[in-house]
């Protein structure tokens, strides 16, 4: 599809430069615009920032007739009208905030061949309650006035995707509806099972597949401990922020309302203007943290997740996460906020076990929450691999170390030595210490695990012939996750009236470790030469 021999070529080579003021386009963007001009559905997966907007808004102005655009939110709605605005392309929203006066106009404009519309963005709640927009949308169809629909962050279809919005799943009826009106869906999210899920529930089976790369050279990605206690956690992220990132703008992401309200309160105490958002504050009191953000008056936004889409600020120079996200999908999302503007920014991990047991009893109800969970955590203690690679094996592509170009810890530490050890007779310990346990009836958490291997914790996990180990607490943690993430060991939950409390048990490799049928080998890192 990336020809430049289609009969609406010429044209769209000329409005690209002189209504869009661009010189050329970017990789997949003629791809995507070809095979929706030539009426093929279509779901074009592109990193934020990539420039899906124009895959739409330059076909759009090329075609007769109107463009529906079906879109989350009305703020991002609002930062594309006024971009369109400011190029003379005609466009409207259509809300339930939208005036009676105005709502007419607008919906005599879409049902007359004459009108002047070339985008209408709604949301999908518009689509899904109000029978006398659908109305309307049908007589648009008919007069051949409704050219294509749009629906953008189209993973929100999608149950398995990080943002599942219930009003999405009715958008199914389009295709039905309107067989001969293209739909273009956008997303950034990768996960092959999630566009198979958005195929089926659009109805488009057999829509074509555009994907641009997702690596963003600019970002730096780096994994640092996490220190035990919170109060030396908060002296390692106000050491970041008060000399790495110095007068720098970037955002911590928490695991919970809570964590980010003491987090924003302990930097500020500390002289940081930090600012907290998250989903319990009032939509007033969010907004104006997001406003102080982006005139500079706050430097760190200290947010759940809720801190997300329609962020556009383009000199974000940091992303922390003070505990792992629940996804590598998220991950990369949530650090992808950095670094718009194309310069050097840093994505930061702060990693460490109990954090893990933290998120777990959050999704493992999900279908995906555990394997998602783990494939981060993987990403997380993994020393002996670029990081860039890491991410880019989870969206299907190949990105080489080469590529890197020392854009990631483990690449800039290239003259660490990684050693592989066989840790395989601690293993068999773990699983000793578990079979012990299991004999007595007793239950052990992770913590109380590694306790129970130090010789420390409750008699009956005490087992005689095992020695405590001779690793750091730290390395002592790398072996228990990678037991959890390659399922000798598993993860076993249990609710109480307050909690859910998270106990580990032998998996369903663990007799492998029993019997010695395995061999388990860890990467460490030896010695670094940081200069
Ligand atoms: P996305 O929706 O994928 O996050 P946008 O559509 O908002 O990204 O585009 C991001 C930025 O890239 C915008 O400022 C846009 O003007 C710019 N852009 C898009 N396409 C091109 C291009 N071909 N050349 C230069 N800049 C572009």
């Amino acid at each position: 599809w990336e020809g430049t021999d289609f009969p609406w070529t010429a044209e769209l080579d000329n409005k690209l430069k002189s209504v869009f003021k661009l010189n050329e386009l970017r990789s997949m963007q003629r791809q995507t615009m070809n095979a929706t001009l030539a009426k093929e559905d279509c779901l074009l997966i592109m990193p934020t920032g990539g420039g899906k907007s124009l895959c739409f808004q330059l076909p759009a102005v090329i075609s007769k007739g109107l463009t529906l655009v079906i879109s989350p939110l009305v703020s991002l709605m609002e930062d594309q009208q006024m971009a369109l605005e400011l190029l003379k392309i005609p466009s409207a929203i259509f809300t339930s905030a939208t005036s009676k006066e105005e709502a007419k106009h607008i919906q005599e404009d879409m049902v007359t061949t004459k009108g002047h519309l070339k985008l209408l963005y709604v949301t999908p709640e518009k689509l899904a309650k109000s029978k006398r927009f659908m109305n309307r949308l049908e007589k648009s169809y008919a007069v051949n006035h409704l050219t294509r629909i749009v629906i953008d962050e189209v993973h929100c279809c999608s149950q398995w995707g990080h943002d599942f919005r219930p009003d999405y799943k009715f958008l199914g009826i389009l295709k039905r509806q309107f067989p001969n009106a293209p739909i273009l869906g956008l997303t950034a999210t990768a996960t092959i099972n999630v566009l198979e899920d958005v195929k089926k529930i659009l109805n488009i089976p057999r829509a074509l597949l555009f994907r641009a790369s997702f690596n963003r050279p600019n970002l730096f990605y780096e994994v640092q401990e996490k220190p035990a206690t919170q109060k030396d956690t908060m002296d390692k992220i106000f050491h970041l922020i008060n000399k790495r990132f110095r007068g720098q703008s970037g955002i911590i992401y928490c695991f919970s309302r809570k964590d980010s309200e003491e987090v924003a309160t302990d930097l500020k105490s500390r002289g940081i203007k930090a600012g907290c958002y998250h989903a319990d504050m009032t939509a007033q009191s969010r907004s104006a943290v997001h406003r102080k953000w982006l005139s500079g008056d706050v430097q760190v936004v200290v947010a759940t997740v809720a801190f997300g889409m329609g962020i556009d600020k383009p000199d974000v120079r940091f992303v922390i996460h003070h505990s792992i996200s629940k996804s590598i999908e998220n991950l990369y999302q949530e650090s992808g906020r950095a670094g718009r503007d194309g310069q050097r920014s840093d994505c930061i991990v702060l990693y460490r076990l109990a954090d893990v047991t933290r998120q777990s009893s959050m999704v493992f109800t999900e279908q995906t929450g555990l394997p998602n969970l783990y494939g981060i955590v993987q990403y997380c203690i993994d020393v002996a691999k670029c990081r860039r690679s890491l991410i880019a094996r989870h969206f299907g592509e190949v990105w080489e170390s080469a590529q890197c170009d020392k854009m990631c810890d483990h690449c800039d530490r290239a003259q660490c030595q990684v050693k592989v050890k066989d840790v395989t007779h601690y293993c068999k310990d773990l699983v000793s210490i578990l079979d012990a346990a299991a004999a007595t009836q007793q239950r052990v958490t992770s913590a109380k695990l590694l306790d129970a291997w130090y010789g420390r914790g409750p008699a009956g996990v005490k087992v005689k012939s095992i020695a405590a180990p001779s690793l750091a607490k730290d390395q002592a943690e790398r072996i228990l996750a990678q037991l959890l993430v390659e399922g000798y060991l598993r993860e076993d939950f249990h609710f109480t009236a307050y909690s859910t409390i998270c106990y580990i048990i032998p998996g369903p490799k663990a007799k492998l470790l029993r019997n010695g049928g395995v061999k388990v080998a860890i990467d460490f890192v030896q010695a670094c030469d940081q200069s």
